[in-house]
């Protein structure tokens, strides 16, 4: 029996704003517990919460990169339930009348886990939205032995909540959909995305059925993931534990559960009967909100998106659809290499260097792209010296690896290392002809139709310009004066 996987996300994004969504708490990451804090974040009686802006148009702006539609008007709404970490007893979130409605998140190719990426089952996929709300984060809380610590740093910080259709059908297809989201929150930027510092998290909802049932199965929700290879690795889990257990006549419920990373198991927290009912109503301290005037300010920060950055560098810059994935997947490469693009005689060679000798010369670095120390004219300097033919390829390396290093110019490295290669035609002729007329016996082999004396020609003179000839003007002058005579 063969059995269909479906799986749909809610993924909670922490917004880039410099206050907190309802009071003018900053919002800042690592900063020492409940530094940041005041009555309304802290839920005391009485305070009154005043809507950030900024979130509001950042979420209007994620809305538009992902083909939502904005709704004309949105309100917040209060989710009634009790927990240590939110001491007002609810979270204001949004119900009936989210900001964004539908859009889709285009999966590419690179965005899936590398050893998935030459099997991808529905290439060029994209992945439908429900929704796009607008909530308060809960503050955090560590548990100690004996003890429960909370820091309300992160009480009432702007959190989107993204939720997908129950469209994505494998583990590596819910990768890819977490990878590219990532990305084009980046590119707005929305968010840090940064999954390690909770700045993105998913439940991921997850069913399985017999090929040929029309209804989805049980949906089953993995709280609280914090890692995209650690949502792939869970869902894996999840479908064959599930279809384990529809294939040994045991039905499954829906239900919740949690991920162990240790053990690499799921593990029941709540079924259905235990589920919440939070009694949404209106928040009567906060009044709907027009969205007109936020779709204006969104709509002059919309960004080139990814996918049109990648079809307009094979279009303009000729580079293989993978090499323009590779430069575009971050923006620092991305500018990095439009900057040395724009002022290089072979933009497509500058793209060459920048993937295969820049990217890991950066990485081996322990750098990142952003404070790489190869400017980018410099690199141009240098692509357009190999690109002359003034030094070769494999010299080129050797000035790069310079270059990087230290920071000279290509140039003055060239002269130092005396490298500059020999082109001048008139010069390597009279080479050539020295090296004819020392060499009467491999000559005549050549001309009696035996071509493997032409290397060794070529080696000649490249020993009497010590090295420095350059070899494919000295083959073209030695093949024509052979074949001339
Ligand atoms: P709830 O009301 O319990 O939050 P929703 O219908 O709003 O459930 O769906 C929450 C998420 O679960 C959505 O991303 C949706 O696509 C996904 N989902 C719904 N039903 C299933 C299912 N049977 N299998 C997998 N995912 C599902
Ligand atoms: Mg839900
Ligand atoms: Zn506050």
């Amino acid at each position: 029996m063969k059995y269909l996987t479906t799986i749909g996300l809610e993924v909670h994004v922490q917004l880039k704003t410099r206050s907190k969504m309802f009071c003018g708490c900053a919002v800042e990451y690592g900063a020492p517990n409940n530094t940041h804090t005041c009555p309304t974040c802290l839920g005391l009686p009485g305070a009154l919460p005043v809507m950030n802006g900024h979130a509001l148009e950042l979420t209007t702006l994620t809305g538009l990169m992902l083909g939502c539609e904005v709704a004309p008007y949105c309100k917040f709404d209060r989710k009634n339930y009790f927990y240590p970490d939110m001491p007002k007893n609810y979270q204001i979130s949004q119900y009936d009348l989210p900001i964004c409605v539908g859009g889709a998140v285009p999966l590419h190719d690179l965005a899936y886990p590398k050893d998935a990426q030459k099997t991808i089952a529905h290439p060029d996929k994209t992945v439908g939205l429900v929704r796009i709300h607008l909530e308060e984060d809960v503050a955090k809380s560590f548990h100690y032995d004996t003890s429960t610590g909370i820091d309300f740093n992160r009480a009432g910080t702007p959190l989107m909540e993204i939720v997908t259709q129950p469209e994505i059908e494998s583990p590596e297809e819910a990768f890819a959909f977490l990878t590219s989201l990532r990305q084009i929150l980046l590119y707005g930027g929305v968010s840090d995305a940064d999954m390690e510092k909770g700045q993105l998290r998913c439940d991921c909802n997850v069913s399985v059925r017999p090929e040929g049932q029309a209804e989805f199965g049980a949906k089953i929700e993995i709280k609280n993931m914090n890692s995209v290879s650690g949502v792939r690795k869970a869902l894996a889990y999840e479908v064959t534990r599930q279809v384990a257990e529809l294939a040994a006549g045991r039905p499954l419920q829906q239900e919740t559960r949690r991920w162990d990373d240790p053990s690499g198991q799921t593990f029941l927290m709540r079924t259905k009967e235990n589920a919440h009912d939070y009694r949404y109503f209106p928040d009567p301290d906060l009044m709907p909100v027009k969205t007109d005037g936020l779709l204006t300010a969104a709509q002059a920060r919309l960004p080139e998106l990814p996918a049109a950055k990648r079809a307009r560098f094979v279009a303009d810059y000729g580079v293989s659809p993978y090499d323009a994935a590779v430069l575009a997947d971050d923006q620092d490469l991305s500018a990095y290499f439009e900057t040395a693009a724009a002022t290089a005689a072979k933009p497509k060679a500058v793209a060459n260097w920048v993937l295969n000798d820049l990217l890991s010369a950066v990485s081996g670095a322990g750098k990142g792209i952003g404070d790489c120390p190869l400017p980018p004219a410099a690199l141009v300097e240098l692509v357009n010296l190999v690109d002359a033919g003034t030094i070769s390829g494999k010299q080129g390396r050797e000035v790069f690896a310079e270059m990087f290093s230290t920071g000279k110019p290509a140039a003055a490295i060239v002269k130092e290392k005396g490298m500059e290669q020999l082109s001048d035609a008139g010069a390597l002729e009279a080479l050539v002809d020295q090296v004819i007329a020392a060499n009467p016996k491999p000559v005549a082999d050549f001309k009696a139709g035996n071509p493997a004396p032409l290397n060794f020609l070529k080696g000649q003179v490249m020993k009497l310009s010590k090295g420095q000839a350059n070899p494919v003007v000295t083959s073209e002058i030695l093949q024509r004066k052979l074949a001339a005579g």
